[in-house]
């Protein structure tokens, strides 16, 4: 059974066919510089990340999404090169989407309602939310008749409950607007949390884990039983601790501070916050790790500091989220940054050795670029583990599941 994942954005979009009776990728990709004039570009690949990985790229106008999938599918379904011989293989589409506000706790099929929460929910993710839906709409065009699923980031955090995700503003304005604590990467936290029971021999329910989700967006999520009990971000992405380009949670009173002494807009205020803080912000040099370790090495003084903010917001973040457990069984990192920069992770776990965390720091060094494993120690009171996420696979399960019960 062969299931389609699509993660559209407003100029981009990835996606990955899967053979769910092995659970391999057959193939993925992304087109990008949609909408945008010009030509795009659309990078696809044949059995990723294995020995017989073969790139494709294709250069070509895609005024709409619409166009850009069309590449993909003649891609997938080419003579030569395709992974099936016909479109009409594909048992069912999942999607990624943003923002799913208070009605979506679990992961649904799409039909009308589903489609119209998905626009109600355009004011809490403005960039992310109408691609999303443009998304739906496009394969709703493209494959008619194969069912579509949405997998919404915010619908594992549903489950905090209120004291974890109200702001202390006046009740009314939660009433009204729904302004309340989200949470995303929710896909990436259930699987790698679930993954981490499963190494362990337990039962989820019997379970406390901290998910340190660390890329380009960053999030840390406190997970009791299998259910989300506090997580770090917020209404929008923008919460939490500093990411790539965002500044995370400050003092309200800075953004009025700025907005009035500058003269500007809430919207340029946003770019700043969203766009321009960050690593990037503080470093000066870049929001991609890499290069912020890179300048690190070389002795910059912004870098160094950038780095040190950030693995210092990460240790108090999982220290307040063994309070709010109770205690911890496993800590795990994941994503771009948890996955591969060993100083980020022995530095984090220097800071919470209070709470009876010991490193194997030898293997520590080690782990990154796939290498994956237990970075504590046997005599660690809390065990340690890089989970690689797997954001496709679990929107692909979880569409097989839904699509399978219809
Ligand atoms: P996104 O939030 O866009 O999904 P990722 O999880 O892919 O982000 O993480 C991107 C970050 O991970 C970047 O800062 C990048 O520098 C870092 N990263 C990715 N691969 C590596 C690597 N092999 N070594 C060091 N850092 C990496």
């Amino acid at each position: 059974m062969k299931v389609l994942v699509i993660n559209a954005g407003s100029s981009s979009c990835k996606y990955q066919l899967l053979e769910m009776d092995t659970e391999t990728v057959l193939a993925s990709g992304l087109a990008e510089r949609i909408g945008q004039g010009g030509t795009g570009k659309l990078t696809h690949k044949i059995a990723p990340d294995t020995d017989h990985e073969e790139k494709i790229v294709r250069e070509s106008a895609f005024p709409t999404h619409v166009e850009a999938m069309e590449l993909v599918i003649s891609l997938l379904t080419d003579a030569e090169k395709g992974v099936i011989k016909d479109k009409s293989e594909i048992y069912a589409i999942g999607h990624r989407v943003l923002h799913g506000g208070e009605s979506i706790t679990e992961t649904v099929k799409v039909d009308e309602n589903v489609k119209q929460i998905i626009r109600d929910c355009f004011p809490l993710g403005p960039l992310h939310n109408p691609a999303n839906l443009m998304g739906i709409e496009v394969a709703e065009k493209l494959f008619p008749g194969v069912p579509n699923v949405a997998v919404f980031d915010t619908e594992f955090g549903m489950a905090m409950p209120q004291e974890a995700y109200m702001y202390g503003l006046p009740y009314e304005i939660y009433e009204e607007m729904h302004i309340r604590r989200y949470g995303f990467h929710g896909t990436s936290h259930r699987y790698v949390s679930q993954k981490m029971a499963e190494l362990m021999g337990r039962n989820i329910e019997d379970t406390k884990i901290i998910t340190c989700h660390i890329g380009n967006g960053s999030s840390i999520t406190a997970i009791k039983g299998g259910k989300v009990i506090d997580t770090s971000m917020g209404l929008t992405p923008l919460g939490g601790f500093m990411m790539g380009t965002r500044s995370g949670s400050l003092d309200p009173s800075v953004i009025t501070f700025i907005a009035e002494k500058e003269n500007i807009s809430a919207e340029e205020m946003l770019k700043i916050l969203n766009k321009e803080s960050g690593l990037l912000g503080v470093s000066g040099i870049s929001s991609d790790d890499r290069d912020v370790c890179a300048a690190e090495e070389h002795g910059n003084h912004r870098a160094h500091l950038a780095h040190e903010m950030l693995y210092y917001q990460i240790a108090k973040t999982i220290g307040s989220y063994y309070v709010a457990l109770g205690g911890c069984d496993a800590i795990v990192f994941t994503a771009g940054i948890g996955e591969n920069q060993p100083q980020l992770r022995e530095t984090v776990c220097d800071y919470i050795s209070c709470l009876g965390v010991e490193m194997d720091k030898e293997f520590n060094k080690k782990a990154k670029c796939g290498v994956t494993g237990t970075l504590s120690t046997p005599n660690s009171k809390i065990r340690v583990e890089l989970i690689a996420t797997n954001e496709e696979l679990v929107i692909a399960r979880d569409t097989k599941e839904i699509v399978e019960a219809l």
